[in-house]
């Protein structure tokens, strides 16, 4: 801790990175770093970048509008790079490029993250946001209503709504201790999961009407093609959700959504019910993120992957 807090006093730009495809992990944690950094250390040059768009569900936190994605950035020589969420380097997509060899502290809750900062701060913990919320009392940093709605949106988008098996006492303090700051439990959930967009309702009904199970291996599955995707006007955000809604199949045991890509690449996301490790399935195809919820993308086809995924279940 003494380490992070010198490095980011002896730096004086810093860039924030967070993951391709920001969920509300990955932005909470990175945008209550950026508010604490920008309100303790108002003399440095701080940018929180991404590679892709805030998704608009979550893009109702204040102070999100300063998050820079990386079209509408120069190119400078940052001191020091403050990974969030990232399970490797290479999640943070293009913004690897403006990072390069400088001093990396890496802040992420992946069990297949294989710490590849300067220094580390991997918990197996619920969030990066539940890391967030004692990195910046460490830091000293005071947290303001705007970086606990920030954190608190992160606990919501990585326990489920306080669901998932990573929920812990320590979790539910975070999350007291965040309302007793102010932070409106009730309006933070239903601005993140109720307000859907039409196409996102559209996307879910064709999952749930054209879903395939495998009972042999307990796995209920569906491929989005791209075609489809634009067919129903519809953008990559508005597929968040339908792994979980796969999961929640009394006879499923494993979920695995399969969205193809502008370039023909194949996007997976896979969660499990019970004992099933989906982490390493992802690992067999280049991808990671914990037991219970990974990811991958793969150049082979939607046929080989199901092939793969059904053979290691
Ligand atoms: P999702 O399926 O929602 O995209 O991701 C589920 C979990 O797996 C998240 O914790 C996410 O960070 C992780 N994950 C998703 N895609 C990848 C990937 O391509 N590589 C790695 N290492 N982790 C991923
Ligand atoms: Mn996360």
């Amino acid at each position: 801790m003494k380490d992070i807090k010198e490095k980011i006093q002896e730096s004086n730009s810093i860039i924030i990175a967070g993951h391709v495809n920001p969920d509300g992990d990955t932005v909470g944690a990175g945008l209550a770093l950026l508010l604490g950094l920008e309100k303790k250390y108002p003399n440095k040059k701080i940018e929180f970048v991404l590679q892709d768009e805030v998704p608009k569900n979550i893009s109702f936190l204040k102070g999100s509008n300063k998050i820079k994605n990386i079209k509408d950035i120069e190119k400078i020589d940052y001191d020091l790079a403050i990974f969030v969420d990232s399970a490797t380097i290479e999640r943070v997509g293009d913004v690897q490029k403006l990072i390069g060899d400088i001093f990396k502290i890496n802040i992420d809750h992946h069990i297949s993250n294989p710490k590849y900062g300067n220094i580390n701060i991997v918990r197996d913990i619920s969030s990066t946001s539940e890391i967030m919320y004692s990195l910046l009392k460490d830091l000293e940093i005071e947290i303001s209503l705007e970086m606990g709605e920030a954190i608190y949106l992160g606990l919501v988008n990585d326990t489920g709504n306080f669901a998932h098996s990573n929920v812990t006492d320590k979790t539910f303090l975070v999350a007291s201790q965040l309302m007793a700051l102010g932070v409106n439990n009730n309006k933070i959930v239903n601005d993140f999961f109720k307000t859907k967009s039409y196409e996102r309702m559209k996307v879910l009904g064709k999952a749930l009407s054209e879903m395939v199970f495998v009972k042999e291996k307990k796995l209920m599955y569906f491929y989005l093609p791209y075609n489809e995707l634009k067919g129903l006007n519809a953008t990559k955000d508005d597929t968040e959700g339908v792994v979980e809604e796969l999961i929640n199949y009394s006879g499923s045991e494993v979920s695995l959504f399969l969205r193809e890509e502008e370039n023909g690449k194949i996007k997976g996301s896979l969660r499990s019910k019970h004992g099933a490790d989906v982490n390493k399935i992802a690992n067999i195809f280049g991808g990671g993120g914990h037991i219970k919820a990974a990811g991958f993308t793969t150049e082979l086809s939607t046929e080989e992957i199901i092939k793969i995924v059904v053979e290691n279940l």
